[in-house]
């Protein structure tokens, strides 16, 4: 049988390259010929440096890594209506059971059964030469989004647009964008296609000129001046809508100082923790507090859809571009977190 390569995260800031059977599509999925898959966060903070999740979402079951996936057809399994050879698709990162509440809104991620898997941590995922993939995850790619695009649209552009849809975002709004992290920047890029003025804020200036250079109307250093500089932006009266990406306890407090009345916060960003006075700063003001999390098969259809319509290339906020043989280097320079978003494809050269 021919093999191909891949890749899995044994811990210890390790990448552990191997020759695997090439898989063979079953019933009511696809084989992918990968093309590009991006680094995440989360790669790093639950599988690289160390498994540290046992027995949750973010298990790591020493599959071949990677979620962000993003490949062609080669090859279609029985029972698959609508893709052919061919055809270029962005995989959902999740199965669900397919039964319960939420898969059957098209939100995988939350699956509780026993039978949800994630590709790249609990069954194999995006870092090798090829991937099998459910059908039901599968969403075509519009000729004019590249493969990496598709990569960004597998999990950090989906989580950002999710967030935007939470808020309702619209022209009507100024949108603060706490954190201009990858996941920070997808929020200015797409706040701004859905017609918002947007506000980044980070404490890195790097991140700052890059959220300039993806479309933010305003950047502003993330420091004590920072809720003035807003107040002044919106006539005294704060954002409509405030988004936290930085998962950190002072951005996520910030976002509830810098809403305005009736406004809407979004935790985005993941970890850490906060502590707030609710009568201040949630209550009084009438605000909406959202928690959100990754997106559905449905709304990442829309998403492709969007920015297809709007001619915008999520690629933009990738740094660094390496081939797979080389998906260790790649890990080390995202491990120094002062990229942006890191991606591995699939067919460039090793020079
Ligand atoms: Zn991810
Ligand atoms: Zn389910």
């Amino acid at each position: 049988m021919k093999k191909m390569l891949g890749m899995k995260l044994p811990g210890n800031s390790t990448v552990e390259a191997g020759f695997y059977d090439i898989p063979v599509p079953g019933n009511g999925q696809v084989l992918l010929k990968m093309k590009a898959a991006s680094l995440c966060g989360s790669d790093l903070k639950y599988i690289y440096h160390e498994h540290t999740d046992k027995t949750g979402g973010a298990r790591y079951d020493n599959v071949i890594a990677g979620h962000e996936p993003s490949g062609q057809v080669v090859d279609v399994g029985e029972g698959v209506l609508d893709l052919k050879v061919g055809d270029r698709v962005v995989v959902y990162h999740i199965q669900g059971c397919g039964y319960c509440d939420e898969c059957r809104k098209g939100f995988f991620i939350n699956c509780q059964q026993a039978e949800r898997r994630a590709y790249g941590w609990q069954r194999d995922g995006a870092l090798a030469e090829y991937m099998v993939a459910d059908a039901n995850t599968c969403i075509h790619l519009p000729d004019f989004l590249t493969y990496e695009d598709g990569a960004m649209i597998a999990c950090g552009f989906g989580t950002a647009y999710q967030g935007l849809l939470r808020a309702n975002v619209s022209g009507n709004d100024k949108v603060l964008v706490m954190g201009l992290g990858p996941v920070g920047q997808a929020v200015v890029m797409l706040a701004k296609a859905l017609g918002a003025e947007v506000i980044g804020a980070d404490i890195s200036t790097e991140r700052m000129e890059m959220a300039k250079k993806v479309g933010a109307d305003h950047v502003i250093q993330s420091d004590e001046v920072l809720l003035e500089a807003i107040m002044e932006l919106t006539e005294k009266k704060g954002v409509e809508v405030a988004i936290d990406c930085s998962g950190s306890s002072v951005g996520r407090h910030k976002c509830l100082e810098a809403a305005r009345m009736w406004g809407n916060v979004v935790y985005l960003g993941e970890q850490g923790s906060v502590t707030f006075e609710p009568s201040p700063l949630l209550l009084h003001k009438n605000l909406t507090l959202h928690g959100s999390w990754v997106t559905s098969v449905g709304n990442m259809e829309k998403l492709v859809e969007l920015l297809d319509r709007k001619k915008i290339h999520p690629g933009q906020i990738v740094t660094h571009r390496y081939p797979l043989s080389k998906t260790k280097e790649a890990f080390e320079i995202f491990a120094t977190g002062k990229t942006g978003k890191v991606c591995i494809h699939h067919e460039m050269s090793e020079s």
